[in-house]
């Protein structure tokens, strides 16, 4: 890598999840390859836009598409065409929008770190039931003429909101569009269309960087074709209030080529391989005292990846959870673990080839290490 190493910028082994903060995934050579293409000519913008969005939508299953500069960059779009509607108007007012409908109702239990994305948009997040449980009631009661948009946030690690299809139906009976975060939702591929077609969502933002290994800066939205394009009129090239949010042709080529492989490849075979990977870690680090090797699933955002979970007890191993998550960040290579409480986390879905046995025999010295003093 001599663009890093020129710089000065130490590479990282990712054993964590598609992490933003680490780079989020690695681009395939064909999406790669389309990036540099797009980069060689000039074309127009709005026309690029269109016929990806269209192409995006047919491959996909849904109404419409559109190529956002990310999930994040996508909720503040979503919200805006909410707002909006895509009135030239209503566009021209925001982000102030005096007497638009601004509020964007989400459960407790759904709160995240990326929802001030909406206030990026001129929006107002609403926040309904608690952390445990939300009642029905609680969601009618808080649609109103003031109301923009639900946003619902997937993931089975999210709990204590409604279901997706209780919270539809009730949204749909007071004409309240829906908006499905799915950032990390894929895989499984088919919730490039489930949200939608299947479930009945308005719109479904994703990740163009994370496991659809597209560009870093890139994501999808799909959906209604009239909030797609009020996403589309609020955002670049046109000079609007969400100008900033702008994906470049080559954001857009990468992406258009990253869905197309993402839905050619074998999925299942995929997670076979993923399976065997974590059979192998187990084997790889059993037997040291204190350290019990197992698979753990769904991973961290309630995807269907398994994963190998070294649960550590410090009394028995002399060494905690956090202190080998720190040795293998410190280590060279640099490797990247989650860790939560008790626990680190080695996932097989983001490492390249070969770096699979690197993980496995810098943490077993890292134990032999501390089983020697
Ligand atoms: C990663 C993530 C985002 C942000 O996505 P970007 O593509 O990095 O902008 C938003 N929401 C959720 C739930 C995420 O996991």
């Amino acid at each position: 890598m001599s663009f890093y190493s020129d710089l000065g910028v130490e590479p990282i082994i990712n054993a964590a999840a598609t992490l933003t903060a680490i780079g989020g995934s690695i681009m395939p050579d064909d999406v790669i390859a389309a990036m540099q293409d797009s980069a060689k000519c000039y074309v127009d913008m709005t026309e690029l836009q269109k016929i990806a969005g269209d192409h995006l939508a047919k491959l996909t299953k849904n109404e419409a598409a559109y190529v956002t500069p990310g999930c994040a960059a996508g909720l503040v779009l979503a919200t805006l065409a909410c707002i909006t509607r895509g009135d030239p108007g209503r566009i021209s007012r925001m982000p102030r929008g005096k007497g638009l409908p601004k509020e964007v109702v989400m459960f407790c239990g759904q709160r995240i770190p990326y929802d001030r994305a909406i206030e990026l948009a001129g929006g107002r997040i609403r926040q309904i039931g608690n952390s445990v449980q939300t009642f029905p009631w609680e969601l009618e009661e808080a649609l109103s003429h003031r109301t923009a948009a639900v946003l619902f946030v997937a993931g089975s690690h999210l709990t204590g909101g409604l279901s997706l299809a209780d919270t539809i139906a009730i949204a749909r009976s007071k004409n309240v569009p829906v908006v499905v975060d799915a950032a990390a939702q894929l895989p499984p591929v088919e919730n490039l269309w489930h949200f939608t077609s299947t479930m009945g969502a308005d719109l479904v933002l994703f990740s163009g960087g994370k496991a659809l290994r597209g560009p870093q800066a890139s994501g999808l939205m799909v959906g209604k074709e009239i909030l797609v394009d009020a996403a589309r009129a609020n955002a670049s090239p046109n000079q609007r209030f969400a100008r900033a949010m702008k994906a470049g042709k080559e954001e857009i080529a990468g992406l258009v080529c990253a869905v197309e492989r993402f839905l050619d490849l074998d999925h299942e075979s995929l997670s076979e391989q993923y399976e065997v990977q974590v059979s192998t870690w187990i084997d790889a680090l059993s037997g040291f005292p204190g350290v019990e090797p197992r698979r753990s699933f769904p991973n961290e955002a309630g995807q269907p990846v398994p994963r190998l979970e070294l649960c550590i007890n410090p009394q028995v191993a002399g060494f905690s959870a956090s202190e080998i998550q720190d040795e293998l960040f410190a280590g060279k290579p640099r490797i990247a673990v989650l860790r939560v409480r008790d626990s680190i986390y080695i996932t097989p879905d983001t490492i390249m080839p070969g770096e699979a046995s690197i993980i496995s025999e810098t943490v077993q010295a890292l134990i032999r290490g501390y089983m020697s003093h």
